[in-house]
């Protein structure tokens, strides 16, 4: 089954009116796991943010499906209880308030959407426990404030519970492998597969080889001037490792 569907797509900023997303197109099903590559300043963030509903971001054009829905006619927090998930999604720190409260509220406003009853902290600790242990998460930063003091590599950890908890359909990664060392690069790559079933999908961006050979992806696109101008298989990745983007520039 299609779980997004992209078409055309066309999105500028709205503070300035420039356009940065030119024409993408973009169809992910089930079970795929998909990586955008492309130069810096190309439009892969920008992409995710509109994927997600972001304010700085005015679609201008096209359209986009998301489990048979105009994703485009839903407010952010719909988007993510339909099961759109990205990452550094997280404010960036709450004051007073636990991760593992934040965690629980998290998931309890997903099973209200579902028409479930809250699950209360003890049977949602039960929940949590072995998905942290799975994304080598120590259990003593569910009690630290959310994001408060944590590394790069704990965030980052932090966000992939997050979605593990979130069970997201379509879990967007824009550049998790950026600022971690080579052992936290490997924990959340390893918990992302470890996510992967045949009905959910990842949109992964990154500039490298290094998570790609972890997370394997069945598509790889370049993506250049707001659009993506070549797909293929990770091939391509490793041909762009070679020869480098202008191999591919359309300009
Ligand atoms: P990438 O993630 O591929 O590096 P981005 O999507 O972050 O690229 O950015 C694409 C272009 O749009 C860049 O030139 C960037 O400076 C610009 N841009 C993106 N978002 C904003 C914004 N909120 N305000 C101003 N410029 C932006
Ligand atoms: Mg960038
Ligand atoms: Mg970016």
């Amino acid at each position: 089954r299609v779980l997004l569907e992209v078409k055309d797509l066309m999105a500028v900023i709205v503070e300035s009116g420039q356009e940065i997303l030119r024409g993408v197109n973009l169809t992910i099903y089930e079970g795929e796991v998909h990586a955008i590559m492309g130069k810096n300043g190309s439009g892969k963030s920008t992409f995710s943010k509109v994927l997600v509903g972001h304010p700085d971001y005015e679609v201008t054009g096209g359209s986009v499906i998301f489990k048979g829905e105009n994703l485009l006619d839903m407010e952010p927090e719909d988007r993510s209880h339909a099961g759109l998930f990205m990452s550094f999604q997280t404010p960036v720190e709450i004051p007073g308030v636990s991760n593992f409260d934040f965690l629980n509220m998290a998931y309890n406003a997903r099973r209200k959407k579902e028409g479930l009853p809250e699950l209360p902290p003890l049977e949602f600790y039960s929940y949590l426990s072995p998905k942290a242990a799975a994304v080598n998460m120590d259990l003593r930063f569910l009690d630290r404030n959310v994001n408060e003091g944590f590394s790069g590599g704990e965030r980052k950890r932090n966000e992939i519970l997050q979605l593990a908890i979130l069970e997201a359909d379509l879990a967007i990664l824009d550049e998790i492998d950026s600022g971690l060392d080579v052992d936290a690069l490997q924990d959340v790559a390893k918990a992302v597969n470890g996510l992967l079933t045949p009905y959910n999908s990842v949109l992964m961006i990154t500039h490298y080889q290094r998570l790609l050979d972890i997370i394997n992806p069945s598509h790889v696109h370049i993506m250049e001037e707001g659009s993506i101008v070549k797909t293929g298989d990770l091939s391509l990745a490793k041909q762009l490792e070679k020869e480098g983007y202008r191999a591919f520039s359309v300009s």
